[in-house]
């Protein structure tokens, strides 16, 4: 039996009054099954082991009854994947039934050495390029090559003059690093869809509403184009964060506590990293929202759950019009 004095009257609420009184949220809209599934992209990148190779093909096979729009392939830090981004597209052409997309950059490059590798895509019956600036590997101030591609809209225009690619270029809801200031970003921005991309891949981001007001200020500039979110299911919080501070993409506190205590355990940080990357694209889906582009890291698990959150399903190519 318990003896203790009994406590003094608390003024707090009482459970239900407190629950009650609580601010009231509308829930999401559940997803009209008639309408169709939204348009998926996953981006891939060249591993460097064959184990990770491994990884990377079932990834791919897994992914690929998704019938996304395109898969990409990215390529690495000043071009030094070229070869192995080259194997991965070509295989994918050759050996899936999926469209890919060659990642190019600018930078440590000529212009003919650039323009050498987009004609062997268009050879090997690739058409379609994501291009980039690129950053300088291992950091420090980005230098224009004289006879290079300076920026990227430089190099949408190089391509567009070799083959009639489908371009997309990158975007960034917080603003690319470097820029001069968010309205020369977005100039940046207009000028590359203006010199022939056809959409916009964005930079991850972790609040639903810092894309929108991107979106927002986007159309506001004049561009039209499909600013596809990208997005990043975090499942190693520690390294997302070390990331995240070179790319400019800024980390709530609130997914670090999420992630706290967790360092060692695997199996939740999945879990908890599905629940939030759900979340994310469900309160984009429901702004209206019917393009998703994943950032894979070559496993399959996560992005097919919220793909299938999303309302895709295996085998129903269907998907929102481009
Ligand atoms: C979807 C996506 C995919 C990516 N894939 C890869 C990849 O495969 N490989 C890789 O190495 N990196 C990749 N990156 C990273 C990217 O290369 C870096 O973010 C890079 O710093 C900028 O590339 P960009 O194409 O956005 O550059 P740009 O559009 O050229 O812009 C770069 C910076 O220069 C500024 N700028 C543009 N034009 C001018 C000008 N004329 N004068 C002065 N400033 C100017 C812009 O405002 C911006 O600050 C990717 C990024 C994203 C979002």
């Amino acid at each position: 039996m318990n003896h203790t004095p009994s406590a003094a009257p608390s003024l707090a609420p009482a459970p239900l009054e407190r629950w009650l009184t609580g601010p009231r949220f509308a829930s999401l809209p559940a997803r009209d099954a008639s309408l169709p599934a939204p348009a998926l992209s996953f981006e891939f990148f060249p591993p460097r082991t064959e184990a990770l190779e491994q990884q990377l093909w079932t990834c791919i096979q897994r992914l690929e009854p998704l019938a996304p729009r395109f898969v990409s392939v990215t390529y690495g830090a000043g071009g030094s994947t070229q070869a192995r981004t080259h194997a991965i597209v070509t295989r994918i052409l050759q050996e899936t039934s999926l469209t890919p997309a060659a990642h190019l950059t600018c930078v440590n490059a000529t212009r003919a050495e650039i323009d050498a590798v987009a004609r062997a895509y268009w050879e090997a019956g690739v058409r379609h390029i994501v291009a980039l600036r690129g950053d300088v590997p291992g950091g420090g101030d980005y230098v224009p090559q004289p006879d290079g591609y300076a920026y990227a809209a430089d190099l949408v225009a190089g391509l567009k003059r070799i083959a009639d690619f489908e371009i997309s270029v990158a975007a960034y809801p917080e603003v690319h690093p470097t820029a001069l200031s968010p309205e020369a970003d977005l100039d940046n921005l207009k000028r590359k869809l203006d010199a022939g991309a056809t959409r916009a891949i964005t930079n991850y981001f972790f609040e639903a509403e810092t894309y929108l007001r991107f979106l927002d200020r986007c159309l506001a500039a004049g561009i039209t184009a499909p600013i596809v979110p990208g997005i990043m299911p975090v499942s190693n919080f520690a390294q997302a964060a070390r990331f995240s501070a070179m790319c400019g993409a800024s980390v709530p506190a609130w997914l670090g506590h999420l992630f706290e205590g967790l360092d060692e355990d695997h199996e939740t940080r999945r879990m908890v990293a599905a629940v939030v990357a759900a979340e994310q694209v469900r309160v984009l889906q429901a702004s209206g929202i019917d393009e998703f582009h994943f950032y894979t890291l070559n496993r399959s698990d996560l992005v097919y759950a919220i793909a299938h959150i999303l309302g895709v399903r295996p085998g129903k190519a269907a998907h929102a019009p481009a």
